[in-house]
């Protein structure tokens, strides 16, 4: 099975993926933990060329174009041989960030993201859990941890609140696929929340 996380920079997304393949790993499943942009040695390239240099480097059709490339080689190389190998693979982000990122920035490209998806990767996580969290909150974590790499921590609150609402509702829109997870406490007692939906969702 395959299974991702998603959320907005700092909503503590990252840790909750790691929590959760240390637990299943401890149950006895091989588990695969891997993030994008990138995942794989061709992806994590192309994710050096993304948050690296200005921000203005790419334009935004470049961009969506840059990020299905790098998903194309982490599906190709990593996460169709494990889920094949009978694996659960937990990615940190997926497409649904491309959808939310770059639609947000862009909604008439919206389409674009999903056309590209659908002819070049045209995977789909079983089960995708949503970090949701305020961005006051989610910034004040980001900017604490400044891993360097957070490409919108400049465009300030205004811009985060649109993209917390663009997972919101693609959560209430995917409800069979996506379920979200209030973040808004410590990194354990999310951790459960993220446990009891996984096997309410898909058995233990
Ligand atoms: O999640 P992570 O910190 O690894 O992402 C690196 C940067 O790329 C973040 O600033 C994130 O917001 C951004 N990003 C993006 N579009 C995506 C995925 C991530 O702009 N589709």
């Amino acid at each position: 099975r395959f299974i991702s996380f998603e959320g907005i920079d700092g909503s503590g997304k990252s840790t909750q993926a790691r929590l959760l393949a240390e637990a299943l790993r401890e149950g006895g499943s091989p588990v695969t933990l891997t993030r994008e942009p990138g995942g794989s040695a061709g992806a994590e390239e192309i994710r050096r060329l993304l948050v690296e240099g200005a921000p203005d480097r790419w334009s935004p059709e470049t961009e969506i174009l840059l990020f299905t490339a790098a998903r194309r080689d982490h599906v190709e190389k990593l996460i169709r041989p494990a889920l094949e190998a009978g694996e659960t693979v937990i990615c940190d982000r997926f497409v649904d960030s491309t959808r939310v990122y770059q639609g947000t920035a862009r909604a008439d490209l919206r389409d674009m993201v999903d056309a590209l998806h659908a002819s070049m990767i045209g995977l789909e996580p079983d089960l995708t859990l949503v970090i949701d969290m305020n961005p006051e909150q989610a910034l004040a974590r980001g900017l604490a941890r400044d891993s360097g790499e957070d490409r919108f921590e400049d465009m300030g609150a205004g811009f985060q609140h649109r993209l917390r609402r663009g997972f919101l509702d693609l959560a209430a829109a995917n409800p069979d696929r996506c379920a979200v997870i209030d973040g808004m406490a410590d990194p354990q007692t999310v951790a459960g929340r993220v446990r009891e939906t996984l096997e309410a969702r898909t058995g233990p």
